[in-house]
């Protein structure tokens, strides 16, 4: 296991613009405030969404997409520095008007209305490729 103590340095709350993606805005919030690292939830809804399910024998992503408004029943995610950028490894929980959920690693969903809460740690966070699983993962 790999670990270490973080600090919270700065604490923010953002309303996502709608039409835009989901993950970028939480990026750009991330940019905008110098958060290297971090940790966020969120809520809302959603337009559309991929959602991705990386399949661990092949070792690769097979993206799920939603044509549909969506709630984000629940939102988590991290910022960490991917190739030098920000990058925010979001999940979530969409559901729809059943209640019926899906869930998984969200790629990308363009906000109807979105709320979210970002820590920001003091040092950065960063990724690089692990071999075993062929993810970017914390060094
Ligand atoms: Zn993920």
């Amino acid at each position: 296991m790999n670990y270490r103590a973080v600090e919270t340095v700065d604490e923010y709350v953002a309303r996502l613009e709608t039409g835009a993606d989901w993950r970028a805005e939480i990026e750009s919030l991330a940019n905008e405030v110098d958060a290297d690292a971090g940790w966020f939830s969120a809520l809302g809804a959603v337009q559309d969404a991929e959602l991705w399910f990386y399949d661990q024998d092949e070792c690769e992503y097979y993206p799920i997409e939603f044509d549909e408004p969506l709630e984000v029943a629940s939102c988590i995610g991290n910022i960490s520095l991917l190739d030098g950028e920000r990058f925010a490894h979001t999940h979530a929980v969409l559901s729809d008007p059943d209640g019926t959920t899906y869930a998984g690693h969200l790629n990308e969903a363009t906000v109807w209305a979105g709320e979210v809460h970002l820590r920001v740690f003091e040092e950065p966070l960063e990724r690089e490729y692990d071999e075993t699983t062929e993810l970017d993962l914390w060094l």
